[in-house]
């Protein structure tokens, strides 16, 4: 029961944090292009905060690899990695600077710190609770995706955020799998029942090429 107290806990962090997390709550100038023909100013902060998401990501699966020594977090923090270095490139792209840590674990947001610390500790309980912090992830991800495709008018931002959407829908199915052989069924937290039964009941996915 105390997952569940935890992950309720969680949850208040999550919607109050992540996911309506306007864009004006990042007051960072450097997120801001030099020159604002390059990249408007949501899209730039938008970046940067998935950038600093997918870290999260990274880190947080990386964490539960040390805990658990479940392959699915060593395989999927890799992936997280990979997801990173493409928004880097866009980030580079764009002429922004990249604001994140090198620290595993340390965040610029403070949303995005209180979160990790918030799932690191959730995901210390017991092996199952570490794999509902993965679909927890992987569905935070997956919506603010979403959010970020839908208020973009960038070709280059939102092909890249569809390469990065079709990862996580991946992730979300490897997650669900491991629930299941453990005997736990996974109710969704942010994404509605239909959606995510349709993300499970997919097949795995190759990401597109953006160029
Ligand atoms: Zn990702
Ligand atoms: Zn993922």
């Amino acid at each position: 029961m105390k997952t569940v107290l935890k992950i309720a806990a969680l949850m208040l962090i999550l919607t109050s944090g992540t996911i309506f997390l306007s864009c004006d709550k990042n007051d960072n100038d450097s997120t801001i292009p030099d020159d604002t023909s390059l990249l408007s100013a949501s899209d730039a902060e938008g970046l940067i905060f998935m950038r600093e998401e997918e870290k999260l990501a990274r880190d947080s699966y990386f964490k539960m690899y040390e805990l658990w020594n479940a392959k699915v977090f060593s395989n999927i923090s890799k992936s997280e990695q990979t997801h990173m270095d493409l928004l880097l490139d866009r980030v580079e792209q764009f002429k922004l600077k990249d604001v994140i840590s090198q620290d595993t674990g340390k965040f610029v947001n403070d949303d995005l710190q209180k979160l990790y610390d918030q799932l690191v500790d959730s995901g210390k309980d017991s092996l199952i609770a570490a794999f509902i912090v993965g679909a927890t992830i992987e569905e935070v991800d997956i919506v603010d995706l979403i959010k970020y495709i839908d208020i973009t008018d960038n070709e280059d931002l939102k092909c890249t955020y569809d390469v990065l959407l079709t990862g996580s829908r991946n992730h979300m199915r490897s997650f669900e799998k491991n629930m299941k052989n453990a005997g736990y069924t996974y109710t969704p937290q942010f994404l509605s029942q239909t959606d995510y039964d349709a993300i499970i009941n997919g097949s795995h996915e190759k990401p597109n090429n953006c160029n």
